[in-house]
């Protein structure tokens, strides 16, 4: 039947993916499609071969983040893309699966109750032409709710681990860890954790000071388990990097703290 033909398709298409990668921070705000993108890109700057999957039904930006603003959904033998993916004038050789591309237009709010979502992330896994990949990152939306739970489910005994994002602050850090809990529960290991808008540093003094309080991040992390993997410093060329449609670590105009940061979390 029906189902268990859509089933089958999702399955072939996951066994041709050597790891998937979750990036979830449950809070919406912390920078946890900007770490997603510069991670993809990053392994992408290494060799790899990266997809990009963005799970953020109400707010998917990773078509922004690599440029492909106002590209629409072509069908193909091989799946739904956005483009010719052997065009070597692409900015980027990475697959973008994400629901702007499905879009009538990147404005109008996309109003869907949970069966809708179910379907989705559905389809976001088995529909798109991902080809053979080295890594599939996942940009989760904030929550664990619909998206998580489907995604945990239809994942289950794929080879998949998560990446959690937060920021200094008391209630960043307890949301995140919510999120890892879910996976921990889930038996997704959780590879590590990523400190962003740990601090940054004044362009006129070169001084460096924290605007969020410190909430004894490292303590919690220590207490699951969960090793931390990188501080992000705040930089006005990662907010101008999203715009842009270029994730920043392929610039190498790059600030040096923020490369390592990037480092840290490919290298992990
Ligand atoms: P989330 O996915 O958690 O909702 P985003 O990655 O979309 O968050 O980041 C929110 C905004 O903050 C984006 O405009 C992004 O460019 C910016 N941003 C994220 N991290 C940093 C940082 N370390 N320095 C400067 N801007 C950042």
């Amino acid at each position: 039947d029906k189902q268990a033909h859509n089933k089958t398709l999702i399955e072939a298409r996951l066994e041709s993916i050597d790891q998937i990668v979750l990036v979830l921070a449950n809070k919406g705000g912390v920078g946890k499609s900007t770490v997603a993108a510069n991670l993809a890109a990053g392994l992408g700057a290494r060799g790899f071969r990266v997809g990009m999957a963005d799970a953020d039904i109400h707010g998917p930006n990773q078509s922004r983040f690599f440029g492909f603003t106002g590209a629409r959904i072509r069908v193909s033998e091989r799946g739904l893309g956005t483009k010719d993916y052997a065009d070597p004038a692409m900015a980027h050789d990475l697959r973008v699966g994400s629901l702007a591309f499905m879009l009538q237009d990147d404005e109008t709010p996309v109003v869907w109750r949970d069966a809708y979502k179910h379907d989705f992330v559905h389809h976001l896994m088995g529909s798109f032409d991902w080809g053979p990949l080295d890594f599939l990152i996942v940009d989760m939306p904030p929550g664990t709710g619909n998206e998580l739970i489907t995604l945990a489910d239809l994942l289950e005994g794929c080879n998949v681990s998560a990446l959690l994002v937060t920021t200094p602050q008391a209630v960043a850090q307890m949301d995140s860890l919510k999120a890892a809990r879910f996976c921990l529960e889930r038996g997704m290991p959780v590879v590590g954790c990523v400190e962003n808008m740990a601090g940054v540093t004044c362009p006129h003094c070169k001084g460096s000071f924290h605007i969020y309080p410190d909430a004894g991040l490292g303590e919690q992390l220590d207490r699951l388990g969960i090793p931390s993997i990188a501080k992000l410093p705040l930089d006005p060329a990662l907010a101008a990097g999203s715009d842009d449609g270029k994730p920043l670590v392929l610039n190498p105009a790059i600030e040096p703290a923020v490369a390592t940061a990037f480092a840290q979390v490919v290298d992990a």
